[in-house]
């Protein structure tokens, strides 16, 4: 071997969900929002300008946006390249103690891959039987926490008084609460911000704001964490924040109508969906994000999955151990569920 090729980092990459070529496709595999962005975010696209200039390091006209919008000073928030990149810093700031970090055994599986990346040292906790978090696994000591409520892929939300008792048991550590799919039904852990100053809550616009296209991610936590994670990234690149993201996010916050009108669609599309999975004989943990993680009763996932990608239908599917026989349905419009439902009533002879 070359001697510089020791030198190489190794790392096992995260692999995130297929985005087909075609256009002809129904897309439920990557759990992106079936309705477009805020008209308000098309016509704010016209008034972008300036981009000779760089940008505001600070992403002061952002972080206001989202401050406002949930009552936080701007001292309380700070915005990434999607919650990827909020969460990664998060990894690189607050889990340097040389303990083992813990989250769960399922859970989002880029978790692992940055412990990986960064060397923090890490520990699974199993899922119980059915696929909930067991809070007590959270109680020993460690260098940190991390799990997303509602967990990725189960859709199960937690309880904010079990957050409350996992933050509790764990006062001298920093614990990241992943709220990717919060605003599809679940309750924030936002307002526990007052009373842990060792809590940092991660949001995003992917989902439920449809914007997965822009990259914007935000933290919501104490000053001295949120001007711990201003440090790490002005040590890195100061100006992850492009022009554009900025104008437009701050447009998509400023429509809080359309934001409250496509979320209810899809939690009632949701509900619509579980009742036909139900009645084609599909078992699922209780989603309240927008996807569903769901079992057949005699046909396995697997050739689920080939069947409808064959019709050029995208679903995801995790060929791993324990939950190998299910699929992880994005909820996408009407129409579109309708169709997939259709298929499935083919296919299985129902
Ligand atoms: C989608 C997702 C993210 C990342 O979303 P971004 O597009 O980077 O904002 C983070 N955590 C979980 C659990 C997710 O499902």
């Amino acid at each position: 071997m070359k001697e510089w090729k020791k030198n190489i980092r190794q790392v096992l990459p995260y692999v995130p969900g297929e985005q087909p070529k075609q256009t002809d496709v129904i897309k439920l595999n990557t759990n992106e929002n079936p309705y477009p962005p805020s008209p308000k975010v098309q016509e704010m696209c016209r008034q972008i300008d300036n981009l000779r200039l760089y940008p505001d390091p600070a992403a002061a006209r952002l972080v206001n946006a989202i401050a406002d919008y949930k009552g936080l000073d701007s001292s309380q928030v700070f915005v990434g390249v999607g919650s990827d990149d909020v969460l990664a810093l998060s990894f690189l700031t607050f889990f340097n103690s040389g303990k083992p970090i813990l989250f769960p055994d399922i859970t989002y599986s880029f978790y692992d891959v940055w412990a990986d990346l960064f060397r923090i040292p890490y520990e699974t906790k199993a899922l119980d039987e059915e696929f909930r978090i067991r809070k007590e696994d959270y109680y020993g000591e460690n260098g940190g926490v991390i799990f997303p409520n509602p967990n990725a892929p189960t859709g199960i939300l937690m309880p904010l008084a079990d957050i409350r008792d996992i933050l509790d048991h764990n006062q001298d550590v920093i614990v990241i609460v992943d709220e990717a799919y919060i605003d599809f039904g679940g309750q924030t852990a936002q307002e526990l911000l007052k009373e842990y100053e060792n809590l940092l809550v991660v949001q995003t616009f992917s989902k439920s704001r449809s914007l997965a296209g822009l990259r914007i991610g935000y933290a919501m936590g104490s000053p001295e964490l949120i001007s711990a994670l201003h440090n790490v990234k002005y040590s890195f690149n100061s100006y992850t924040m492009n022009q554009p993201s900025i104008l437009l996010g701050a447009a998509s916050v400023e429509d809080d109508d359309y934001f409250r009108e496509t979320t209810a669609k899809i939690i009632a599309t949701r509900e619509w969906f579980k009742d036909e999975m139900r009645k084609l004989g599909f078992t699922f943990p209780d989603s309240k994000a927008n996807f569903l993680f769901a079992a057949h009763e005699s046909v396995p996932a697997k050739e689920i999955f080939e069947a409808a990608r064959a019709e050029n239908i995208y679903v995801r599917y995790f060929p791993k151990e324990r939950i190998d026989n299910y699929l992880r349905i994005t909820i996408g419009t009407d129409e579109e569920m309708r169709k997939f439902v259709g298929f499935l009533k083919r296919y299985l002879h129902k």
